[in-house]
């Protein structure tokens, strides 16, 4: 037997997929490096939810009632189906009926057209990798939240913004562009419309009620040889502190043939469970079941026990309400803290959020917010606070605006709100 070291042979590099490449260089990645790596940097990047009123007494109940009783618990160990559980789904008939404000029957859908999923996430991609061919194209607000953004990109996607002002994405503007691509013989290649109809991630901004009809309404004309759909996430919904109730996108198409609607529970209840949801057009149903049977033929049986269970239980309807009063709390607080500590520099103004988890602010021009920045690195390194660059929520250059920043008060105290928001403001003091 030869004593001698086998030679060693080098392999070839790795081929990746197209997709794969598309997906590359992830902002969130960097950001939680950033801020899971400094633990005493306070974070007002973080989009997490309020570590304190999280669920942990309902869920325990709810968890020692469900285990107790053998054949249930087994069942909920047992693998589920694609589409969800269908009690939950019938629960979530109810449950979205009664933030419509109309009965079961007036929603006119059916159990089937409900997909239960892992987080809104899961239903975003479920939804994009079945309508997105590489170079369709989805029209986005700007800003907008930054992870459908690379979602889009990691297809092969293209986004296109546009404008908008205190009432949402601009229909005006929104019209504007469809006849540009028209023209340009583009229009084919759009498939959808994405909006954060409840308090956008990042701006905190609404889409008014009247442009709500003006969407669908868009959407449909549109639709001259190709359907464009408009995908709804309302992510922020039930997060509503104060201002108008508004109803949904969803609610005003009336044949529930145009427009996707999708909602979560991470936000409301908690984020860990991973459960999330989405209403589709009929014809939607089989190609996202199809799609989610590739993928895991169904999210956590598990989790969608213990929702149901909780939503049976009245405990989900009382634990919003307390999510709510906390935040409403955590964000009067940025709001003072902003006054108190950016009020006095020149050319700094911040949305005013009735609901969600973030205040939007501007800076002057001059001042970049970017990764890379003077403030970005004074703030996270110098005076140990970290927020999210605005420049990520835009699609593209033509409405990127580099001054802005993205601040989360979700997940940190009071008190620590008040200081990170005094840091930031030493931050850009000194930058000024
Ligand atoms: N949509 C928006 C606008 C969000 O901000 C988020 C979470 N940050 C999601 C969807 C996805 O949330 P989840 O998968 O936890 O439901």
């Amino acid at each position: 037997m030869s004593t001698e070291a086998p030679e060693k042979i080098t392999l070839p590099p790795l081929r990746f997929s197209r997709k794969r490449k598309w997906a590359a260089d992830q902002a969130i990645g960097f950001l939680m490096e950033q801020s899971v790596g400094n633990s005493d940097v306070i974070s007002l990047a973080a989009g997490l939810v309020d570590q304190e009123s999280l669920p942990v007494e309902e869920t325990r109940n709810a968890l020692n009632e469900l285990l107790s009783d053998d054949r249930f618990a087994r069942q909920m160990l047992q693998y589920g189906t694609t589409a969800g559980y269908e009690k939950l789904r019938d629960q979530l008939l109810v449950h979205l009926a009664n933030l419509e404000g109309c009965s079961v029957e007036q929603l006119q859908i059916d159990r089937d057209q409900i997909i239960v999923t892992t987080g809104s996430q899961q239903f975003l991609s479920l939804v994009g990798e079945v309508l997105l061919d590489p170079g369709d194209i989805c029209l986005v607000a700007a800003p907008t939240y930054f992870v459908f953004l690379s979602l889009l990109d990691g297809l092969g996607a293209k986004a296109i913004a546009i404008e908008t002002d205190a009432d949402g994405m601009r229909t005006d503007a929104l019209e504007a562009q469809l006849q540009r691509l028209e023209t340009d013989g583009q229009l084919e290649r759009v498939k959808l419309i994405y909006a954060v109809s409840y308090y956008e991630n990042p701006s905190g901004i609404s889409l008014s009620e009247e442009r709500r009809p003006e969407l669908v309404e868009i959407a449909r004309r549109w639709s001259k040889r190709n359907r464009i759909l408009v995908l709804e996430d309302a992510a922020y919904r039930e997060l509503q502190y104060d201002g108008p109730q508004h109803p949904s996108v969803w609610g005003f198409d009336d044949e529930h043939e145009s427009v996707i609607l999708t909602q979560t529970f991470s936000k409301s209840y908690s984020p860990g469970l991973r459960v999330g949801f989405g209403v589709v057009p009929r014809e939607l149903v089989d190609p996202i079941f199809d799609r989610k049977s590739n993928e895991d033929f169904g999210s956590a049986n598990f989790n969608q026990h213990l929702i149901s269970s909780v939503m049976d239980s009245g405990l989900y309807e009382s634990h919003v309400e307390i999510v709510r009063n906390s935040y409403r709390k955590k964000r009067d607080r940025m709001l003072r803290a902003a006054d108190q500590y950016f009020s006095h520099l020149d050319g700094v103004n911040w949305v005013h959020p009735h609901g969600g988890l973030y205040v939007w602010m501007s800076l002057p021009e001059t001042i970049e917010t970017g990764f890379s920045s003077r403030l970005f690195q004074v703030a996270t390194h110098e005076e140990r606070v970290m927020y999210v660059p605005g420049e990520l929520f835009y699609a593209d250059d033509f409405f990127r605006q580099r001054n802005q920043l993205r601040l989360s008060f979700g997940v940190q105290t009071l008190e620590g709100i008040d200081e990170g928001m005094k840091r930031l403001a030493n931050a850009v003091a000194s930058i000024l």
